[in-house]
């Protein structure tokens, strides 16, 4: 018997999300999986929101990502923020579940398959340094690091940083939440010469209206990166 097996004598796998009992490792159970919403076939190139129609080599974008104007190229999500997606999410975010971000930076890394570049700089959209305080942890440089791993990217945990606090986004129309992130982020000078000539991987657990991407995108393209592609944990199929 491996240290594996002997440390499954002691501490069977638990489901992520019940604990019950499962096979392996990091895994759902049958029952949280289909409660679970992972995004699969027909996707948007912009911000990975499901579509509908079979699946096409051609680009195909939502209503958002054609009306709303994306400074970064490309993007995809793991899960629609709904059902168990929406208590993972928030688990992970405010539940001290950082166990969590190794699973989900896993899934996060098979979604953007599609989009990787040889050579990508993956980046997390950072918390201001006051909440990141209260919080201990930012949980998309959790995934970020792990998505890093699972690819073989380059990881860069601070190559942006918030100017200042932007509050909530919760229960703002979509104009007040790209109006109260506007220059919300920067590159440090410190790290200009990480992020030049980059493509960069752009990081966050959950995708809304698409302003804070759209602002992290902005500070990272104004600092000379190549492009921008963005990957969230979940995707908010509906603004609210
Ligand atoms: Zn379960
Ligand atoms: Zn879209």
């Amino acid at each position: 018997m491996g240290l594996q097996g002997a440390l499954h004598l002691i501490y069977p796998p638990q489901c992520l999300s019940c604990a019950a009992p499962v096979q392996s490792d990091f895994g759902l159970c049958a029952d949280c999986w289909r409660e679970t919403p992972f995004i699969a076939g027909l996707v948007c190139d912009g911000c990975g929101t499901p579509l509908p129609g079979p699946d096409s080599e051609e680009r195909a974008l939502c209503d958002d990502c054609m009306t709303v104007k994306r400074p970064w190229d490309r993007g995809r999500a793991t899960l629609i923020y709904d059902g168990n997606a929406r208590n993972l999410v928030l688990a992970l975010k405010h539940g001290d579940r950082m166990d969590l971000a190794r699973p989900a930076s896993d899934w996060m890394a098979r979604s953007a398959q599609p989009i990787l570049r040889p050579g990508m700089l993956v980046v997390p959209v950072p918390l201001h340094w006051m909440r990141l305080f209260r919080r201990r942890y930012n949980q998309a440089a959790l995934l970020s690091r792990g998505i890093a791993r699972a690819t073989g990217l380059e990881h860069c945990p601070d190559a942006l940083t918030r100017r200042r606090p932007t509050g909530t986004q919760d229960g703002k129309g979509r104009e007040a939440r790209f109006a109260n992130l506007l220059d919300a982020f920067v590159v440090p000078k410190a790290r200009v010469m990480r992020v030049r000539d980059r493509d960069i991987l752009l990081v966050d657990d959950v995708m809304t209206s698409g302003a804070t991407f759209a602002a992290a995108t902005e500070a990272l393209i104004a600092s000379g990166a190549r492009s921008v592609s963005v990957l969230a944990l979940a995707r908010v199929a509906k603004d609210g």
